[in-house]
């Protein structure tokens, strides 16, 4: 009889350094990750795996795992490399896992003189920090010491990073075997990385994991405190629709935490672990021809590796696709090239063989097939019949399914035993016709508290600090812009003034610019809003973009009160910034440049300079995504 015991996605047993784990098995190239989503942790194992093809080996390392200053230890190791693939997070922040190791790298004087590194940098062009992450620690490495082999490269999320980290790695790995002196050993060979085992039926049921993130029967046997390996089940007590009408949705959502030791913040985020669409899952299993009720388990074929199981097993392939794995964005060039060996058509291998590569001709076929079309696994699976890949390989190499992040849209002054969550309903049509729907808001969408004595519906959750804080002194004048769903942590600012006026406390201006498409559609809160405008509290200034000709945003009224602003700012005030990183953001920076040039007499570098400091001073932040 087969006996597995369920484990832990990570190994607890890494007692050795990372140092030694190289020496022990051979290996010479460190590939380190700072990794919020998966990706930065997805490309430092492709890069591990390629090391194999230029007679490297090499071992994938989480810093937060590591004492990073054995880094200098790497010397030891004749023809040692360390590479970092390093995300940058928010406002140019180190990812959470990478936190210690950016302290280290900015505060510590540790000698680097003979380790040679190279960086590659994720990031997203549509934040202002682009990729600082990764400049950084390239830049901070070389002071220490240590020697680049190969140029910086930086990935942009707002186009298509996985073009970006092949055409860099396609140039890395050459000017490494130039550098140290290797020739190739052959082809991409794709091998294994996980060995597939089939659980018997019978197996105990309280030790198969059934959607848990790490701790098997963790959703149903729930122990304080929760975080982002430990979420809590929250009962949705509220879910109603924000808009008046139209073809959109926007939902309010109140999520229950009492008895939860749960507490947050004004300004926090919380983090949704959501589930697949059942639709999509069934009809992979058809496709694949797999039976979804099948136990499996998948266990990495390098026992050294830090992580054991790509997901928490043993558990279902129903499970695996539902709340394990990603099934919905574009798959990246990788698992095409690997699924190439499931077609007898040598056609089809071709073709999907064509997008792995680093030419102008296979870059721009990826680009246009799957990133523009916006194919999914199912979709490439569909239009392409020859592809039969094993179920187990597609779980090994798709992407983790990772939580979606909300801005908070309460305050705990006023509610403390409920988090409330503004989200708008993400639904399109892609280029070949299919719907896609946003997984977190359309689960969130059938997540409606029934009738009286019915239980709620529960999802897991798990609140993120953030630095998006309200001035330490009530009377401070605040200015916030967010228009659409950027104005969720605003509603909870608002209520946490209110609170302070209505405690006596002395409360300083509360100016809001909000933005809509029509006034009558998806003014959202328009009731609340209302209400503190008529008790004095609040100063609101609206811009409705659809309800005349030509477009009115939040910038054009801002433009209209140039010396509200400067007043704001004369007055110790802060500003604030919430919704659309792309264009929004961007055009109300603008504006504010616009404004100090004008009413402070200062050139744009002066200007820029000075919302520079204020931001150092927290006096100017940015909640911003894209
Ligand atoms: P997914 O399945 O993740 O799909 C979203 C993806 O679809 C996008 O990344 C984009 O690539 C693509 N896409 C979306 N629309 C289109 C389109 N029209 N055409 C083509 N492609 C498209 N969202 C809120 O609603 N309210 C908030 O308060 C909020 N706060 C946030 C705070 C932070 C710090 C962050 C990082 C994000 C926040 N978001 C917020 C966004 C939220 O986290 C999710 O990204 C969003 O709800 C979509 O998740 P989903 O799973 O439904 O969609
Ligand atoms: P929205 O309803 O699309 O937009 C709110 C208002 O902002 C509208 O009146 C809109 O006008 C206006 N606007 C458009 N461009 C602007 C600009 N450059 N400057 C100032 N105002 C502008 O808002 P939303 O649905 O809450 O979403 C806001 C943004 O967040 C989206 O555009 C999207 O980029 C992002 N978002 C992303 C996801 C995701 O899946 N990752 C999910 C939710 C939101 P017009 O539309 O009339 O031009």
């Amino acid at each position: 009889k087969l006996t597995v015991a369920p484990v832990l996605e990570r190994s607890e047993s890494s007692d050795a350094t990372f140092i030694t784990k190289m020496k022990n098995t051979n290996r010479n190239v460190v590939v380190f990750y700072g990794s919020q989503t998966g990706t930065a942790e997805e490309f430092a194992t492709r890069l591990a795996k390629d090391a194999s093809r230029y007679g490297m080996k090499g071992l994938v390392a989480d810093p937060e795992e590591c004492d990073m200053e054995d880094l200098a230890k790497l010397t030891d190791i004749s023809n040692s490399l360390a590479i970092f693939c390093m995300a940058t997070y928010g406002e140019g922040d180190p990812t959470d896992n990478a936190q210690e190791f950016h302290e280290f790298l900015t505060n510590g004087s540790v000698d680097l003189t003979g380790i040679k590194y190279a960086v590659f940098g994720l990031g997203n062009k549509t934040y202002e920090h682009y990729n600082s992450m990764g400049l950084f620690v390239d830049k901070r490495l070389e002071e220490l010491g240590a020697e680049r082999v190969f140029e910086l490269g930086l990935g942009d999320d707002d186009a298509n990073i996985e073009e970006d980290f092949v055409s860099w790695k396609e140039k890395f790995w050459p000017a490494v075997c130039s550098y140290f002196g290797v020739e190739a050993t052959g082809e991409n060979v794709n091998t294994r990385q996980y060995a597939l085992t089939l659980i018997p039926e019978d197996f105990p049921k309280e030790k198969i994991f059934t959607g848990e993130v790490a701790r098997v029967g963790s959703l149903l046997n729930q122990k304080p405190p929760y975080d982002v390996k430990n979420p809590y089940l929250a009962p949705i007590l509220v879910n109603r629709e924000l808009h008046k009408g139209g073809d959109r949705s926007c939902m309010h959502i109140e999520l229950d935490i009492t008895d939860s030791k749960i507490r947050y913040e004004t300004g926090d985020h919380v983090a949704i672990y959501p589930v697949n669409d059942s639709e999509i899952v069934e009809k992979l299993g058809q496709r694949l021809g797999a039976d979804l009720d099948t136990l499996f388990m998948l266990t990495n074929i390098d026992e050294d590796a830090s992580k054991k199981h790509p997901f928490p097993c043993p558990c279902t392939y129903r499970t695996a696709l539902t709340h394990y794995i990603d099934i919905t964005h574009p798959p990246r060039t990788h698992v095409l090239g690997e699924l190439a060996e499931y077609t007898d058509s040598t056609e089809d291998k071709e073709f999907l063989l064509k997008m792995t590569h680093a030419t102008e001709e296979g870059k721009k076929l990826y680009q246009d097939w799957i990133h523009n079309d916006h194919r999914n696994i199912l979709a490439v699976l569909e239009d392409i019949p020859s592809l039969k890949p094993p179920i187990d390989h597609l779980c090994e190499l798709l992407p983790r399914l990772q939580p979606r992040f909300y801005s908070i849209s309460s305050s705990p002054k006023i509610h403390p035993t409920s988090i409330h969550v503004t989200a708008i309903l993400v639904k399109y049509t892609t280029p070949t016709q299919r719907v896609y729907k946003g997984v977190c808001t359309n689960w969130l969408a059938t997540m409606k508290p029934g009738a009286a004595g019915e239980p709620l519906p529960r999802v897991p959750i798990y609140v993120r600090k953030s630095q998006f804080r309200l001035p330490y002194k009530p009377s401070t004048p605040v200015i916030m812009i967010g228009p659409g769903t950027g104005l969720a942590p605003f509603r909870g600012f608002i209520q946490e003034r209110s609170y302070f006026k209505e405690e006596g406390k002395p409360v300083g201006d509360t100016i809001l610019y909000f933005g809509c498409r029509n006034k009558s559609v998806d003014f959202i809160y328009e009731e609340e809003l209302t209400k503190y405008v008529d008790t004095g509290l609040l100063t609101l200034h609206a811009a409705f973009s659809r309800d005349q000709e030509h477009k009115v945003y939040v910038q054009h009224l801002i433009d209209q009160n140039h010396d509200e602003i400067w007043n704001v700012l004369n007055n110790s005030g802060h500003l604030y910034i919430c919704g659309d990183a792309k264009n929004m953001a961007r055009d109300v920076h603008a504006m504010l440049v616009k404004i100090l040039t004008s009413k402070g007499n200062m050139t744009t570098t002066e200007a820029e300079d000075y919302i520079k400091k204020l931001q150092s001073k927290g006096r100017y932040s940015a909640d911003v995504w894209s």
